[in-house]
């Protein structure tokens, strides 16, 4: 019998695996598909807390249906979406010491405040800035959105858009490494307005529509006991080894093709093919023998701490949170938290009744000593803000931390050539896949898409004998 190991048992390696067994039938003699997990339980990122009537997302909030490869793997776990309430579709920032939101309407948008009489103008200029195209050369998110939509809007919407998505710098951070469809937008259209136009015509000749809540693309969307049941549910998956508790050590080339792949406990296991799905800093010690270079590159890549604050009130003591999706918080506006969401009402039922539930994210790449805070500093810190912010000022009914030293991979400036070169030096240890969300996608269903895709150039090695 053959053998694939696949390390992380987060949604990138369980999508992995999942998509291998799915051919394990082709591969002569059988396909022994094993996950090995260093954490007591699978879903790395996505962690599901029920306590007391309370459902608290520890990680991601939900997903984008937008990913057709995510789509079906939630059909073959036999899993019902539960889609955000039409509230999400309210979505505030602050500017100025006040909550604006951020109305999908042009004249309600301007009289929101958000921008001034200059910012307006500029942004209104967009479509006649002349457009680049970004096949070469690099630029981060800040500079691009200075450069098509002004400095006001790159400042006051672009940059704490960045904080919501990576809690990241958007004048480190790469723009078509990052946000490749809006780089994708200026290539084809030379302009972000013209691009969303013909983006509008061509969905209303086909009778779809564009977007939803908490974002134009896609709809957000979770499960009905939360985002960790998908990992849980591909988990068994019949034909799956799943070991949990189990750490990779190392993965090292045979002579003659294949791995041994050692792990702690337990024995080394060989293998025929490897799929590499763990957080890019635990991966890179294990290469380091077979290919500094790769462990060099992975390591390479920044991942700062986010630590998510949950707390929760009776309504009546948190009568300032409005029915909506959430808010974020643009740096230089005096606060600590990057932002929080409404939780209870983008899914409603995460809260006991007549009970509300907030979740704030601190740290991140502009923020990185929050990582050093322990549980009571977060908490009095999100309160402190909330209080300001919301008018919440009662001592909360239920509270829960989750701190995450090293959080989502940062997309810096240079990142598609990091990649290409990990590309290249996977390639060069034939059998070797990289799945995981660093590398062309952060979110969960970016994650889940690559992972099929490496699961299931995995399986055609293992047939083929070849990198097909
Ligand atoms: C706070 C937070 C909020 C987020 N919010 C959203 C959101 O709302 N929407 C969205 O789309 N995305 C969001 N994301 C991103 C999303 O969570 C990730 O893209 C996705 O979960 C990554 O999955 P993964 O399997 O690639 O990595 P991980 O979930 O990090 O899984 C990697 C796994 O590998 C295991 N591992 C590592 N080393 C070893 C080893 N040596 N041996 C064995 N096992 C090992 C780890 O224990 C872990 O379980 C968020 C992320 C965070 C941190």
């Amino acid at each position: 019998m053959r053998r694939l190991v696949v390390i992380g048992g987060g949604i990138s390696g369980l999508a992995a695996a999942r998509a291998a067994a799915d051919r394990a039938a082709e591969v002569p003699g059988g396909l022994d598909v094993v996950v090995l997990e260093r954490d007591a339980d699978v879903g790395g990122k996505v962690r599901t807390a029920r306590e007391d009537g309370w459902l608290v997302e520890e990680g991601p909030t939900g997903f984008l249906d937008n990913e057709p490869a995510l789509d079906r793997l939630i059909a073959a776990a036999g899993l019902e979406r539960r889609p955000a309430d039409e509230a999400a579709a309210h979505r505030y920032l602050v500017r100025g010491g006040t909550m604006r939101e951020i109305a999908a309407h042009p004249v309600r948008f301007v009289r929101s405040g958000i921008l001034g009489p200059l910012g307006l103008l500029r942004i209104a200029l967009e479509p006649v800035i002349p457009g680049r195209d970004h096949d070469t050369g690099d630029e981060s998110v800040w500079q691009f959105a200075r450069r098509r939509l002004g400095r006001q809007a790159a400042d006051r919407l672009i940059a704490p858009m960045v904080l919501g998505v990576f809690a990241g710098d958007a004048k480190r951070l790469s723009l078509p490494a990052s946000f490749p469809k809006m780089a994708q937008m200026e290539s084809e259209h030379g302009s972000l307005v013209r691009a969303l136009i013909a983006r509008r015509r061509a969905a209303k000749s086909s009778g779809q529509t564009v977007g939803g809540p908490a974002g134009p693309a896609g709809w957000l969307t979770s499960f009905d006991g939360g985002l960790a049941a998908l990992p849980r549910a591909l988990a068994r998956t019949p034909g799956l080894r799943v070991e949990t508790g189990v750490t990779a050590q190392a993965v090292r080339p045979r002579a003659g093709g294949g791995f041994v792949v050692e792990r702690e406990p337990g024995p080394a296991l060989e293998a025929d093919a490897v799929v590499l799905a763990g957080e890019p800093w635990a991966m890179a010690p294990l290469v380091q023998d077979a290919d500094r270079e790769l462990a060099r590159l992975l390591g390479g890549i920044d991942c700062p701490p986010v630590t998510v604050v949950a707390l929760g009130w009776r309504r009546e003591q948190a009568p300032g949170v409005p029915r909506g999706f959430g808010v974020l918080i643009p740096r230089g506006e005096g606060y600590r938290i990057l932002g929080c969401l409404w939780d209870s009402f983008i899914f409603p039922g995460r809260a006991p009744e007549g009970h509300v539930l907030v979740r704030a994210m601190l740290g991140g790449a502009v923020d990185r000593e929050v990582g050093s805070w322990d549980e009571g500093r977060a908490i009095e810190q999100t309160r402190a803000d909330l209080a300001r912010l919301l008018g919440v000022t009662a001592e909360p009914v239920f509270a829960r931390v989750a701190r995450w030293p090293r959080a989502i991979p940062q997309y810096e400036i240079g990142h598609r050539e990091r990649v290409a070169a990990i590309e290249r030096r996977a390639a060069a240890m034939p059998g070797l896949f990289v799945a995981g969300n660093a590398l062309d996608g952060i979110a969960f269903g970016k994650a889940a898409a690559r992972g099929v895709a490496m699961g299931e150039a995995a399986a055609r090695f293992v047939i083929e004998g070849r990198v097909v």
